[in-house]
């Protein structure tokens, strides 16, 4: 009897000992994570939190759902999961530092401040928080523009819930009237700046003073004008269009800007779903994607003006947004415009002005060329 004591006795300490070891694992994080949980710490202290003892557990995980993280509220340890594939993709975006920072500042948002989904919006659309998520606002994608001169307001809104809202968010719109600047482009009877092609990706022509062009693919293309233009000088492009879609798809399209999709190249489209996006291609999802009633199925005019190193955004002419790019690549001669797949544009109206007068006319056009498929936005 005392022998088979002793006997439960060993297999009960084998067992609190697997058990122990199972924790120890548990309590263990992976170390891709450390730098991300290090920076949030240091944040909160800055914010008069102190987590110096307060162990977080992360880890990859195989997500569903179209997440790409999430958090065990209340769990002790507070326990984070994110998704692998999501991770990994990000190795592949210019700045996946900065969204690598934001998915983990959420969860932790989550975990650590206790706090839960905001989903309320600023000014010019920018979310109010890094804690947006769950379902948002006019079927938006669940993307934040955390970076530049947003970045440490989100991080202070993260820690604070300020409600101050912050000064980019408040920009009257500019008055750039008094801007000296060139025109170096406007479709006119004598002059289109598009190429006039006709081959297995596009099939461009003048009708009625009109430039019709029908993107013949499936998948989004790029069509560089015939005028180039250094588009790290300051510059203000517009152009007036209908699109239509030859398919059964949701129309996008939009003025291209940059060098090529492997460098830089900034854009800003619409669809008829009346959402606009803002970003730049080597960063893999948009910095924004809002919505605006002004867009509609007849013809609109998008409009960018580059002034130093900011962008401002136009639809219809409203003034609906504004970015900063000193931490983005720039750079390069390219102006254009995007179309999706299987979508013909009307386009009644360009204009390009710069502040040097320096285009080339008789430059050739690049040919057109595939945009990045885009892809969804993950949910955190
Ligand atoms: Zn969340």
């Amino acid at each position: 009897m005392r022998k088979y004591g002793i006997t439960l006795l060993i297999i009960l300490c084998a067992c609190l000992s697997a058990c122990t070891n199972m924790f120890e694992d548990n309590r263990s994080t992976e170390s891709a994570f450390d730098p991300y949980i290090a920076s949030f710490k240091a944040y909160a202290k800055q914010y008069g939190h102190n987590f110096d003892n307060t162990p977080v557990v992360m880890h990859f995980a195989n997500l569903t759902d179209g997440k790409a993280g999430q958090c065990y509220m209340h769990s002790n340890p507070i326990y984070i999961e994110i998704d692998r594939a999501y991770w990994n993709q990000l190795e592949g975006s210019s700045n996946k530092e900065n969204l690598r920072q934001e998915l983990i500042f959420h969860e932790m948002g989550h975990g650590l401040l206790d706090r839960y989904h905001l989903n309320d919006q600023l000014n010019r659309s920018d979310w109010k928080s890094m804690m947006f998520g769950d379902a948002l606002p006019n079927n938006c994608q669940p993307t934040l523009n955390f970076r530049g001169m947003r970045k440490e307001y989100y991080i202070e809104e993260l820690f604070t819930q300020t409600n101050q809202a912050p000064a980019w968010s408040t920009l009257p719109e500019p008055d750039f009237s008094q801007v000296t600047e060139y025109e170096l482009a406007k479709l006119s009877p004598d002059f289109c700046p598009y190429p006039l092609l006709k081959n297995e990706s596009i099939d461009a022509y003048l009708a009625n003073n009109q430039v019709v062009i029908t993107n013949k693919k499936d998948y989004e293309i790029a069509i560089p004008l015939t005028v180039t233009y250094p588009t790290q000088q300051d510059f203000y492009f517009e152009v007036t269009y209908q699109a239509t879609a030859n398919k059964n798809i949701t129309p996008e399209s939009g003025l291209i800007w940059g060098d090529n999709t492997t460098t830089n190249l900034h854009y800003f489209s619409i669809d008829q779903d009346k959402h606009a996006k803002v970003g730049e291609i080597t960063c893999m999802y948009p910095f924004l994607d809002f919505y605006n009633g002004s867009i509609n199925n007849q013809q609109n005019t998008v409009a960018v003006r580059k002034q130093g190193n900011f962008v401002y955004y136009y639809i219809n002419g409203e003034f609906v947004y504004y970015n900063d790019t000193q931490d983005l690549r720039t750079g390069g001669n390219l102006v254009g415009i995007s179309i999706s797949g299987n979508t013909t544009l009307r386009i009644t109206g360009t204009v390009i002005k710069g502040s040097q007068s320096v285009q080339n006319k008789q430059a050739t056009a690049r040919n057109p060329f595939a945009l990045p498929n885009p892809l969804p936005a993950k949910a955190k």
